[in-house]
């Protein structure tokens, strides 16, 4: 898979070098604020996979657990590109996949924080969908555990 993508300007552009981990739709209120909208759909990847043609501007939250998030955006035309989340494993961005190209490429794999999902969205019935997280261990397929260098619990 080689996606590609970019800021509104084209100021920043990207290049995913590898297959997503795994691809969220996120409706915690902190994703419906950033985006101005219901969800938003992250792509979850190794930072070593995303080469950006510029180093985007972050802005620091506070995330609920303690642990930091950054959000990084195009300095001119403020379209927010990724996060980092301090708390999250494997060294990882989350690139919202919106910003691709051709975004019909990625679907969400799993919705996570639906305890605050717009109450008129209807989810696909087969989607798995959480409250809030889930286990890593029982969600993400074998080779994504792998890359991350978690054991397989089987
Ligand atoms: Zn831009
Ligand atoms: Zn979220």
């Amino acid at each position: 898979m080689n996606l590609e993508g970019g800021c509104a300007c084209r100021a920043i552009r990207y290049k995913l070098t590898a297959s997503p981990l795994i691809v969220h739709a996120c409706h915690c209120r902190d994703c419906q604020r950033l985006t101005g909208s219901a969800f938003v759909i992250n792509i979850w990847i190794e930072k070593k996979f995303v080469e950006a043609s510029a180093v985007p501007k972050s802005f620091r939250l506070a995330g609920g657990s303690g642990n930091h998030h950054d959000v990084f955006f195009c300095d001119t035309c403020g379209t927010y590109l990724w996060s980092r989340y301090h708390g999250a494993p494997g060294d990882a961005l989350f690139v919202r996949a919106g910003t691709l190209d051709n975004p019909d490429a990625v679907r969400p794999d799993v919705h996570i924080f639906t305890k605050s999902k717009q109450p008129w969205l209807n989810l696909p019935e087969d989607a798995p969908a959480f409250d809030s997280f889930y286990s890593i261990d029982k969600i993400w397929p074998a080779e994504s555990k792998q890359r991350i260098g978690r054991k397989s619990s089987g």
